[in-house]
């Protein structure tokens, strides 16, 4: 994929069960009008197509929610709309979110007709103790089923982990993490347990109900998965993520090299360079507010704002510096109109730099490790 990519982010709001420690735009329905679904997705990408005609389609991503409970007809008419209405890049990239219960296990097959070529699994642990702790709905067994039957019908396929569990050691994890790259593929999402606001587990963490591992042992259990992964030919491209060179998330890569991409769905949001300029799209949250702006009125946006130069650099680097490659000048320089040395607090970086956070160079910006690991309070010094 030569620069940032042109991608198509599709939004399915429900879960069977809403987990502990989401705050995604999820919600549990008791039924789900499917047909019509299907026809609220098409007509909003109806109306993104028409506002960006001629841009060649790089990823679909189907996330949520649960967008293995879509039934794979709507997946089949998501992707053959696209097709219909957009060029497409010969090495398009169509990746579905989904978990491992048998049901959805059962659907990858119908996916894959549909046109789905990449799978990303919501495994989160294969300790059966932490499944339940996590809320999820599969055990260990199940997980590993769902990952074979992935592994057989895709070619590329990855599956998450949640690590900083409580209680959670180095050895512990070490070795949750061998069992999980004997049955992996070229790529892993490793995310830290955060606690966020509204969760069921905001209110037992405050009430002290149990303890995440302090800041050392995070970042004890960060080095570790670093160390663990590199080792494995997949290493840290992003925060969260680890790859073979090569087999990284091209749909992902585009938001965090700050390209364009459409979102669809309640709750999406988009960036969309229109005439020079670059658009942010918010749609509605609520499922069914959504759904009936749509039928209304063709897209069911809350709002859309046009960013001045200045936010589009800061969003390049809040983006771009949770990427190892970092941001190039060249990059900053086109997104923003000005040197990035005149944008950031040079002073800053180099604290940064000597601190190990940071790296600087004719080439441009990059987050360590240690920096990525803390990359709010880096960005905070560097942009204020
Ligand atoms: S299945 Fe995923 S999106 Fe749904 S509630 Fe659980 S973590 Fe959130």
């Amino acid at each position: 994929m030569d620069g940032p990519g042109f991608g198509i982010y599709v939004h399915w709001p429900f879960c069977l069960a809403k987990c502990p420690y989401c705050d995604f735009n999820s919600h549990v329905r008791e039924r789900v009008e499917h047909a019509r679904w299907r026809a609220a997705l098409l007509r909003e990408l109806d109306h993104y197509a028409d506002r960006t005609a001629g841009r060649t389609v790089t990823s679909v991503f189907f996330g949520g929610g649960t967008p293995s409970l879509m039934e794979p007809a709507t997946v089949a008419a998501v992707i053959d709309r696209i097709a219909a209405r957009w060029p497409l890049d010969p090495a398009l990239e169509i990746t579905l979110e989904a978990n491992p219960t048998s049901v959805e296990a059962g659907r990858l097959a119908g996916f894959r007709t549909a046109g789905v070529n990449r799978v990303s699994m919501g495994v989160q642990s294969l300790r059966d103790a932490d499944l339940k702790f996590l809320g999820r709905a599969h055990d260990r067994e199940a997980a590993l089923a769902a990952v074979g039957i992935a592994a057989r019908t895709f070619d590329r396929y990855s599956f998450d982990l949640i690590y900083t569990r409580p209680g959670q050691t180095v050895a512990d994890w070490r070795a949750e993490l061998a069992e999980a790259l004997e049955h992996a593929g070229e790529h892993l999402s490793l995310y830290q347990l955060t606690i966020e606001d509204g969760t069921r587990f905001a209110t037992e963490f405050r009430r002290g109900a149990w303890h995440l591992p302090d800041d050392d042992a995070s970042a004890d259990l960060y080095e570790a998965t670093q160390e663990v992964m590199a080792a494995a030919g997949r290493p840290n491209y992003e925060i969260s993520n680890y790859a073979r060179p090569g087999a990284e998330c091209r749909h992902n890569l585009t938001y965090w090299r700050y390209g364009d991409y459409v979102g669809v769905g309640p709750g999406a949001h988009g960036r969309l360079t229109l005439g020079g300029a670059k658009h942010a799209t918010y749609a509605l949250k609520a499922p069914e507010v959504w759904l009936e702006a749509v039928e209304r009125g063709g897209h069911g946006r809350k709002e859309e704002t046009v960013l001045d130069p200045e936010q589009r650099g800061e969003e390049l680097l809040m983006m771009g510096l949770r990427l190892a490659e970092g941001v190039t000048h060249e990059r900053f320089r086109a997104e923003s109109g000005r040197d990035m040395a005149e944008a950031v607090d040079m002073a800053a970086v180099a604290r940064l730099a000597e601190a190990g956070f940071v790296e600087w160079d004719g080439q441009g910006l990059r987050a360590t490790p240690a920096g990525r690991q803390r990359l709010n309070g880096v960005l905070a010094l560097l942009v204020g």
